[in-house]
């Protein structure tokens, strides 16, 4: 394979994301970005697949993977160039798909959640493969349109797709935004799972001053729940904090104080770590919820697994090649909301690390131009190791 002449364009991670911020790619919205990528990684040797996935009651999203060598050891990006809605425009100190760059930072939606990271993983791939370091092995992206939104159409089919085609990957990145306070003083190397529970009591609607006539569903509920509330599901694990259930909505949709309600409706939220999985939490849940003897219907939804990727050889490149850019030293964290790599642990095992977060889906969304360089750097550095 021959690459490319070698332009400043294709290298500078800045560049790239100021053209991937001006792409409107607001969830499920394709809106240039893959097209751009796909333009570009083609040109200098990649073997790209553009695949949309549809189903029920749910957008179809387009998805790129992209495939330089056909090789093992294959490590695998991946990232998502779909961005949450903007909000409020006039909120906003400059136009969110501008791309301009004011006070040495990148700004637009997206800059760190997360094409900055893409930006500067292709920059990165392209310098290391022209730069001639890529002779055995592959390098991949996977970058989905579906992240931002139900999760549905992307990475997952995406993967079930690859895995029909008999590609293996050994170990795959995600660029989220993993930073908190500083580039690269953070890592994910797991994340807990998420499961959402709706619960529903069902009474029978009346009269306030006739109660006898009526079955209040309300003080069930709230029965209910304080069962939910009380239970200690752990005491966290070595890699984890505890798994956490928090009450988000209470419904009864009553405005009238004069009528005893028919029905009551609550939905919760837990965040669990390795010590569950989704369908033994959910045992665990309705054995808690049955001692009560009250009738209630329940419904759950798994969202995503728990993982947790051990450290080891890759995680101690990664830490390596952080060290070595910024000084720091990167904490292997746990911590945190939910990725596609919920998806990604069932194939190989998969860390994240990516730009700072600070900024992420909220109005003047922005990134250091130094952390760009400093990003692309250390991306650079763990293909010069991975290929070593
Ligand atoms: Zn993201």
């Amino acid at each position: 394979m021959t690459a490319a002449p070698e332009t400043a364009h294709e290298t500078d991670c800045v560049a790239l994301l100021q053209e991937l911020i001006r792409c409107k790619s607001v969830t499920p919205e394709e809106g240039g970005a893959l097209d751009f990528l796909e333009k570009m990684l083609t040109a200098n040797g990649f073997v790209c697949h553009r695949l949309t996935f549809s189903d029920k009651d749910t957008p179809d999203v387009e998805n790129l993977y992209a495939r330089y060598g056909d090789g093992a050891p294959h490590l695998c990006f991946a990232g998502h160039t779909d961005v949450v809605p903007v909000g409020d425009e006039n909120g906003w100190s400059f136009d969110p798909f501008g791309g301009e760059i004011i006070n040495d930072e990148v700004c637009g939606r997206g800059a760190a959640d997360m094409k900055g990271a893409i930006a500067c993983f292709t920059a990165a791939a392209l310098g290391h493969i022209k730069a001639g370091g890529v002779k055995k092995g592959s390098v991949s992206f996977l970058i989905t349109g579906d992240e931002e939104g139900p999760g549905i159409n992307g990475t997952k089919k995406v993967l079930q797709w690859l895995d029909g085609r008999g590609e293996k990957i050994d170990f795959c990145l995600v660029g989220e935004p993993t930073s908190r306070d500083m580039l690269g003083d953070m890592v994910k190397i797991g994340r807990r799972g998420t499961l959402t529970g709706y619960l529903t009591v069902t009474g029978t609607q009346g009269h306030v001053a006739y109660p006898h006539l009526a079955d209040n569903p309300v003080p069930k509920l709230v029965k209910l729940l304080s069962v939910l509330d009380g239970l200690e599901l752990d005491k966290g694990t070595t890699h984890f904090q505890p798994s956490n259930l928090e009450i988000v909505n209470i419904d009864v949709g009553n405005k009238a104080t004069n009528v005893i309600p028919a029905q009551a409706k609550a939905a919760f939220n837990v965040r669990f770590n390795d010590s569950h999985t989704g369908k033994a939490l959910e045992k665990r849940l309705r054995d808690a919820l049955d001692a009560a003897k009250l009738d209630y219907k329940l419904d759950v939804t798994v969202g995503g697994e728990c993982f947790y990727t051990a450290p080891g050889e890759f995680s101690d490149m990664v830490v390596k090649a952080i060290k070595n850019v910024t000084g720091r030293d990167a904490e292997l964290s746990t911590s945190g909301g939910t990725s596609d790599a919920r998806f990604i642990r069932d194939y190989c095992p998969v860390m994240e690390f990516g730009i700072v977060g600070q900024t992420m889906h909220k109005t003047d969304e922005r990134v250091a131009v130094s952390d760009m360089h400093a990003l692309a750097r250390i991306y650079r550095d763990i293909l010069a190791e991975w290929f070593a």
